[in-house]
């Protein structure tokens, strides 16, 4: 029979050799998820015995942890804007990243009045749309992505919140959108993927390997999403309407200038607590 303490310290042992940012947390809520229960309990029960089942259970997802699959598609969820979101396989692990672009983007909803039409560009597991459609009083969040499951995964993610003013979407970009939208929205977001596509194979084996490619190519130079989206904009927004992306982290100035060749107006670039670019926001003229 083996301990609780024992298991924490052979996971360790495990995983520290590999590319993992935070080797003991993964163990930790590996054996959490497995015992069903919460990190205090770890600490308070160290010379618990496990039983065998458990032990087989938590060897055979360290081992997949060890290949590189991510932890939050085995325990099934990522915590984003406060919100627990359920994630699987094919859609993207929502980052803290990404929380930037959510917080800028409520920030500007504040000066508007009346209901706020929303368009989130690439729904993935509905980090963006769902908080957005939490946070921002009278929103109203059409939320699109050309994968199905995404689609599906985000549309879980609604019911568990009990949000009912976001309208999913699978198609390519704008497509799927009526056209008596174009000129009524005030809103667009998006977090598109931005990766040039020869980067994509030096990202962390996790990323590269088992988070969907789709999510994450932007094309040779990484900025496809960027243009097409940007120039397709201007259709959709109002006069004042917010333009609003994540971007690279080197994909600033660039990104600057697609916005201003399109005729956006009042564009900047916002850093992440890394000193980082990460968001660019602009205005329709
Ligand atoms: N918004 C989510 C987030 O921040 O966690 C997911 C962002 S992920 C970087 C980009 C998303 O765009 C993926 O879910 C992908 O399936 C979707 N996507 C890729 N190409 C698309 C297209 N042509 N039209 C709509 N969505 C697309
Ligand atoms: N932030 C993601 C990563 O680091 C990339 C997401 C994207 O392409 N939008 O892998």
């Amino acid at each position: 029979m083996i301990t609780i303490n024992e298991l924490l310290n052979k996971g360790f042992n495990e995983l520290k050799e590999g590319d993992f940012s935070n080797p003991l947390l993964d163990v930790q809520l590996l054996l959490c998820f497995i015992l069903n229960v919460d990190k205090v309990y770890i600490y308070t029960h160290r010379d618990e015995l496990v039983n065998k089942e458990n032990v087989d259970k938590f060897n055979e997802l360290l081992n997949l942890r060890k290949e590189g699959y991510p932890l939050q598609y085995i325990l099934k969820k990522q915590e984003f804007m406060g919100l627990d979101f359920f994630v699987d396989e094919g859609v993207l692990v929502p980052r803290p990243d990404t929380e930037n672009l959510v917080e800028r983007v409520i920030d500007l909803s504040k000066d508007l009045k009346g209901k706020i039409n929303i368009i989130d560009i690439g729904t993935g597991s509905g980090a963006i749309s769902l908080s957005l459609a939490k946070f921002i009083k009278e929103s109203f969040v059409y939320s699109i992505d050309i994968n199905k499951r995404a689609i599906e995964v985000a549309r879980k993610n609604a019911l568990n919140f009990d949000l009912e003013n976001v309208k999913f979407l699978n198609g390519d970009l704008f497509n799927p959108l009526d056209d008596n939208l174009k000129g009524n929205i005030d809103i667009i977001v998006s977090n598109p993927p931005y990766i040039p596509t020869s980067d994509i194979k030096t990202l962390q084996r996790e990323v590269s390997k088992y988070e969907p490619k789709e999510a994450l190519d932007g094309g040779l130079d990484g900025l496809n999403f960027y243009k097409e989206i940007t120039k397709e904009a201007n259709k959709w927004l109002k006069k004042n309407g917010v333009l609003a992306y994540e971007i690279g982290y080197n994909q600033g100035r660039e990104v600057i200038n697609i916005l201003k060749s399109e005729g956006f107006i009042k564009v900047r670039c916002f850093k992440d607590l890394s000193k980082n670019d990460r968001v660019v926001i602009g205005f329709k003229a």
